[in-house]
C-alpha cells in the first residue's frame, strides 16, 4: 500500500541517526510511498579514533560520511534525501541559532514531512550538538507549522525512558563498567516514563538497526558495549522510545506504538 508517509530526522553527527529512529525507518522501509529525508549538522570529525583505526583528524569526518551511508544501505532504506549541514563537529552551539533554523525550516518546507524527529533538550547525553540542533528542529517547526499547508503533523524527541536508562545501568554495573552518570555530558540520560507519548516495538528489524550500528566502525569503541553479541545488542534496542513534543500530549494518554499512529 502506497500510504505518503513521510518522516525528517535531525540529528548532529553520523551515529545519531543510527540508534532511535532507525527501527522505525526500517519497519516503513517496504511501503513505496514512504520518504525519508535526514539532515546531519556536523561529520563527526572531531569523533574519538581508536588507537588500532586506520583514520586521521584529517580524515575522520569523510571517513564517518561513508560509514553513515554505508550504514543506510545494510538497513535498506537509504534516505531520499541527505542534506550534510557542515558544521564543525563540538561547533553547533557557536553557529547563529537563526541560520540553523532557517536551513531547518528550508528542508521542512521543501519535504513537507508528517513527522519529524530530533533530540529533546536532554540531547540523549548532554552534548551541546545535540542539545543545539533539537532546539532548532523544534523552533523551525513551530515556525514552519504556523505556515498554511505545511503539512507538518508531529515533532518527536529520542528519549530514554528512565527505568529503561535505570536496566542499562545495571547491566554496566553487574560487567564492572561506570555506571552512567547523568550530570555528566556525553553520559546518556533517562526522562521519566509517564512522558513517553511513543514506544515502537522494532524486535523484528533490531537485527537489521544493529547491522546499520556495526557499519560505524570507527566509533564501535564508543557505541558498543565490550563483547556485545549482535543478538544481545539486538534484545537491548528493541524498543525505540519517544516524546511528543508537539502537538501538546496531556499525561495520560495512551502511549502510541508507531510515529504515524493517529495521523490518519
Ligand atoms: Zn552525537
Amino acid at each position: 500500500m502506497d500510504s505518503g508517509r513521510s518522516l525528517l530526522v535531525v540529528v548532529a553527527h553520523p551515529d545519531d541517526d543510527a540508534y532511535g529512529m532507525t527501527g522505525t525507518v526500517a519497519l516503513h522501509a517496504a511501503d513505496p510511498g514512504f520518504r525519508y529525508a535526514l539532515v546531519h549538522a556536523t561529520d563527526g570529525a572531531a569523533g574519538d579514533i581508536a588507537p588500532d583505526f586506520p583514520a586521521t583528524r584529517e580524515t575522520l569526518g569523510s571517513v564517518r560520511r561513508a560509514e553513515d551511508e554505508r550504514a543506510w544501505e545494510v538497513l535498506g532504506k537509504p534516505p531520499d534525501r541527505h542534506e550534510w549541514f557542515g558544521y564543525d563537529d563540538g561547533g553547533v552551539a557557536a553557529v547563529p541559532f537563526e541560520e540553523l533554523v532557517d536551513r531547518i525550516a528550508e528542508i521542512m518546507r521543501t519535504e513537507r514531512p508528517e513527522v519529524v524527529g530530533t533530540f529533546g533538550p536532554d540531547g540523549i547525553t548532554g552534548h551541546p550538538d545535540h542539545v543545539r540542533v533539537g532546539a532548532a528542529t523544534d523552533a523551525a517547526f513551530d515556525r514552519v507549522a504556523a505556515e498554511p499547508g505545511s503539512g507538518l503533523r508531529r515533532l518527536v524527541h529520542g528519549a530514554l525512558p528512565q527505568s529503561v536508562f535505570e536496566r542499562w545501568n545495571e547491566t554496566r554495573r553487574r560487567k564492572g563498567l561506570t555506571p552512567w552518570d547523568p550530570g555528566e555530558v556525553y553520559h546518556l540520560r533517562g526522562v521519566p516514563d509517564e512522558q513517553i507519548g511513543i514506544s515502537v516495538d522494532i524486535s523484528s528489524v533490531a537485527l537489521k538497526v544493529v547491522a546499520g550500528l556495526r557499519e560505524h566502525r570507527s566509533q564501535q569503541h564508543v557505541i558498543a558495549m565490550p563483547g556485545v553479541t549482535d543478538e544481545q545488542w539486538a534484545r537491548s534496542a528493541s524498543v525505540e522510545h519517544y516524546v511528543v513534543a508537539r502537538p501538546h500530549r496531556p499525561v495520560g494518554t495512551p502511549v502510541l506504538t508507531d510515529v504515524f499512529e493517529g495521523l490518519d
